[in-house]
């Protein structure tokens, strides 16, 4: 079944242009079609007449416009920082049709974290009539989890984000590990195969909780999938620049990006 990966976002959690940053990636990224600007970190998936998306952060509505969005069918979740669950409110128009409320797959510590900032959505007494109509689906942490999605199947890769284990995700030939700083061994054995791995590559420096370049150039070679994009990128690494520098089956991603592959 052939699949549509977009990146929404395939910036770092401060988005480029940072804020305040006189750099030259950060001038250049106020062009609007430059392709530096990077909006934080999220992908849709479109197969089979659904959408499903990994991760809504705080650039979903503009991102959701950008792509002309208009239904989604279900969320997966990697963790529960800022930049991956802040936009979950925005799902809001998009719930209200769902008498059985839009499915949020989430292990516990984010299911937790979204349940306190969006309290008011969870409450069972009380609420307002335009919360988002959402429900949340606990989802073990175990290697190889798998989420049976609208005839895809999700698998659950564990992945060292820092000093915590958080989700990546393979579905089909594909798989997304975004906030990454090392892939622990016991999920290796689930990335075989890939013709698409997309990877967290921060910057040129090594940093406590995300993969820095080289770092993420030798994960590709080790893994070996057909063709690797890298993203969660800051104002470090400069679109072109890089993109030079690169082997041809590994690009940095941008925001936009579309990429067709088999899901299941
Ligand atoms: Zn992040
Ligand atoms: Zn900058
Ligand atoms: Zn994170």
């Amino acid at each position: 079944m052939q699949a549509t990966l977009t990146f929404l976002g395939s910036g770092t959690s401060m988005g480029v242009p940072t804020l305040g940053c006189t750099c030259a990636v950060c001038h250049d990224a106020y062009q609007p079609n430059s392709p530096n600007r990077r909006t934080r970190p999220s992908i849709l998936l479109a197969y089979n007449g659904h959408n499903v998306l990994i991760d809504t952060g705080q650039d979903f509505h503009a991102q959701a416009v950008r792509e002309r969005l208009t239904s989604v069918d279900a969320v997966l979740y990697t963790h529960g920082h800022a930049d991956h669950v802040l936009g979950m409110d925005d799902l809001r128009p998009l719930s209200f049709h769902l008498p059985e409320g839009l499915p949020l797959f989430a292990d516990d510590a984010t299911a937790t974290i979204l349940e306190r900032i969006f309290e008011y959505t969870f409450r069972k007494v009380d609420r307002y009539p335009t919360s988002a109509r959402v429900t949340i689906h606990r989802t073990p942490t175990e290697a190889g989890t798998e989420i049976p999605l609208f005839g895809a199947t999700f698998e659950r890769i564990p992945v060292t984000h820092g000093r915590n284990t958080i989700a990546g995700y393979r579905f089909g030939n594909a798989a997304y590990l975004t906030d990454m700083s090392d892939i622990p061994a016991e999920s290796l054995p689930l990335l075989q195969d890939l013709d698409i791995l997309i990877l967290d590559a921060l910057r040129r420096e090594p940093h406590p909780s995300h993969s820095h370049l080289e770092k993420s150039i030798a994960l590709v070679h080790q893994i070996a999938p057909k063709r690797a994009f890298f993203t969660h990128i800051s104002h470090d690494l400069d679109h072109n620049t890089i993109n030079a520098e690169l082997p041809p089956h590994i690009r940095l991603a941008h925001d936009g990006l579309k990429l067709e592959f088999d899901i299941a």
